[in-house]
């Protein structure tokens, strides 16, 4: 940062402070030559991220597409929308700070899975269920399968494959899911 009046790259910075609410740092500085005062404004670099879709197609990356997908996944689960909206932000800003400027809809759908396995299982099966385009129950058996050796590590028990068992096993009522999953469906892809 060179000094706006006699152009020397060497100055110190007397003060930093927070600015636009956290969105920028503001430095005063001081000149190591003419020692004359300037002030900067650093910022957070904000590029539009590109999603690729399945399909191929590119769009760009949506954030309240995003967050009404997480909101339906987690209808009835208890969790709050400060929470969703901190899950959404957080899956922003990781995108934001990626080297690469475009994502996959599904590396995005990954992301948000990491987070709500911790949150809550049934947001987290019903997630899935959406965005990985679940056909049928083998596919929901899979997933709860996993996520239950995720969980617990040592005891790597398989959930029968009935399908009454599975939703009390599991705590889940798997019309529900399905039928959410569904109506979710275009809010993701
Ligand atoms: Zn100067």
């Amino acid at each position: 940062m060179r000094c706006p009046f006699c152009n020397n790259p060497d100055n110190r910075v007397l003060e930093s402070r927070s600015a636009e609410g956290g969105q920028s740092i503001r430095r005063r500085r001081e000149c190591l030559r003419c020692k004359r005062r300037f002030t900067t404004y650093e910022q957070i670099e904000f590029v539009p991220v590109t999603v690729i879709k399945r399909d191929g197609r590119r769009e760009g990356f949506d954030r309240s597409k995003l967050l009404r997908g997480i909101v339906r996944a987690c209808e009835k689960t208890g969790i709050s929308q400060e929470c969703i909206e901190a899950l959404t932000d957080e899956v922003e800003s990781e995108l934001q700070q990626r080297e690469v400027r475009e994502v996959t809809s599904n590396e995005i759908g990954e992301l948000v899975l990491q987070k709500l396995r911790y949150l809550s299982e049934v947001a987290y099966v019903r997630f899935a269920s959406v965005y990985r385009q679940f056909r049928g129950i083998a596919d929901f058996i899979h997933t709860l399968n996993q996520l239950r050796n995720e969980h617990h590590p040592a005891s790597r028990e398989e959930i029968p494959t009935n399908n009454n068992l599975v939703a009390e096993n599991s705590g889940l009522k798997m019309e529900e899911t399905q039928k959410t999953a569904t109506f979710a469906h275009s809010e993701i892809r």
